[in-house]
Formats: C-alpha cells, structure tokens, sequence
C-alpha cells in the first residue's frame, strides 16, 4: 500500500491517502507535546515505539472483541487504518486520581478511585479541550444520539478492564488513559487513533515510577526509556 498525499498532520501523527479510498497509512511521530502544546519535543524513536506499542494494544483488543481501525503494521513507524470519520470526543477513563482531575475537584493525588470514572472531553485545541457532560455533546452534535454516548462509555470501561489487569500482569498501574472513536462507512464504532504512553499513565507497581509522557512534561527525564520499558513488559510473558 502506498503512502499518498498528506491528509491531516496531527501532534502525534500524520495520515496519508492510499489508493484505496477506504484505507489509510498513519505514521507516528517523534514530536512530544505537554500542556496544550505549550511546551514542545521531539525523542527520536518515539513514534517507532509507540506505533510498536499501540499495534500491541489493538491486537490485544481486537482479541477481546473490540473493533479498531487498524488493519496491519506496515513498519516501525507506519500502520495501514480503516478511514473512519472521528467523533470529536475525547473519552478518558481513569482508575487513579492524578492530573487535571486531582487539580480541578481537590482530590489528592494518587487517590485510587472508588469506581472507574469515564469522561468526556470536546475535542478542540482552540477551545483547549474541555470538559462536557453528555447534554453538551448532544447540544454540540458531536454524536448522533445519547445510545452513542453509552456505546461510548461502555467501550471505554471494557477497554480499561481488559488493560488494567493486562498491565498489572507487568507490574504497571493503569492510572488513567484517553482514547478516540471514529465510525466507519457501515456505521460502526471503531476504536481509534493510539494507545501509547502519550495517551495513557503508567505508573510502575512497585516504585509508583511513572514511565509515560510526564516524564516528559515533568522534566524527569529517560523518556525513552521509559517508553522502551513500556514495550518490553508488554512483550513479557
Ligand atoms: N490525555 C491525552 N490527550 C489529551 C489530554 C489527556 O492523551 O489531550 C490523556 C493523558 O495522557 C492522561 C489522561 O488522558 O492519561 C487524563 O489526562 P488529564 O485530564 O489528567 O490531563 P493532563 O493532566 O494530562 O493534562
């Protein structure tokens, strides 16, 4: 499959057109982002590891009856995706409090959360990404009906059920993650987009080292390392 014409550039990756007007190639980038963009990197081999990553995370999906998008890895840092229209929610779900949920409700960091919490954020960089409640994304059109938002919070509680004890088979906290839905020409709802260190927080088990992207944006430092460490548990076992 060729890559073709460059079709949108994103943070983390770029999509090109194929010949097939149903595919795409979607290659991961080595930028790094914290904060809105504010605050911008670049680790070289960081795309080849979480394209690495990722593909591991849909094929353990898949396995487990989830839809995605991808179709196949084309090479470290490439994948050949369904073209999928993205619905412009971002769907985190989280099983620790940390980040801007601890910061906006008070709670303390690190609190392990009594139940799963899933939410939804408007996917807008102009907006800064905010948070919505289901009303908003009606409001906004962002979903065809409230069976979608559902449909949405379903997969993304089934989704961390199966990573979360997936993780901690190797020893790493699932802390929280986002991930992106798009619908196919059928209609479907696919699991889109990635699932890397960029998009979740890992925490090791034992130590509570966080081996995600803020290491990065924290200034810890060793952030491919840490993304290497990542791979390497995954592939354990
Ligand atoms: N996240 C993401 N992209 C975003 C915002 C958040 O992948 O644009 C992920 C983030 O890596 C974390 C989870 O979603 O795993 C929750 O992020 P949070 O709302 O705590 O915001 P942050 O503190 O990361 O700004």
């Amino acid at each position: 499959m060729n890559k073709g014409a460059l079709l949108y550039e994103g943070k983390g990756k770029k999509l090109f057109l194929t010949e097939d007007e149903n595919l795409l190639v979607s290659e991961f980038k080595d930028d790094l982002t914290a904060f809105n963009a504010e605050k911008k990197g670049n680790e070289a081999g960081k795309g080849a590891l979480n394209c690495k990553i990722s593909t591991q995370l849909f094929h353990l999906l898949e396995k487990h009856g989830i839809q995605t998008h991808l179709v196949k890895t084309l090479d470290d840092t490439h994948q050949l995706i369904k073209k999928v229209k993205i619905i412009p929610i971002e769907v985190v779900v989280r099983n620790i409090a940390t980040g801007s949920l601890a910061k906006r409700l008070g709670i303390k960091d690190g609190t392990v959360l009594p139940f799963t919490l899933v939410e939804f954020y408007y996917k807008d960089d102009a907006l800064g990404d905010p948070i919505i409640n289901d009303e908003h994304c009606l409001l906004l059109n962002l979903v065809k009906s409230e069976s979608d938002l559902e449909e949405l919070k379903r997969l993304g509680r089934e989704i961390n059920v199966i990573m979360k004890s997936f993780f901690a088979e190797r020893k790493l906290k699932l802390v929280d993650f986002k991930v992106e839905f798009g619908v196919d020409t059928e209609g479907n709802i696919l699991l889109s987009d990635e699932i890397s260190p960029d998009s979740c927080r890992f925490w090791d088990m034992d130590t509570n080292e966080k081996l995600d992207k803020d290491r990065f944006r924290q200034g810890l430092g060793d952030v491919k390392v840490a993304y290497e460490e990542v791979l390497k548990r995954i592939l354990a076992h």
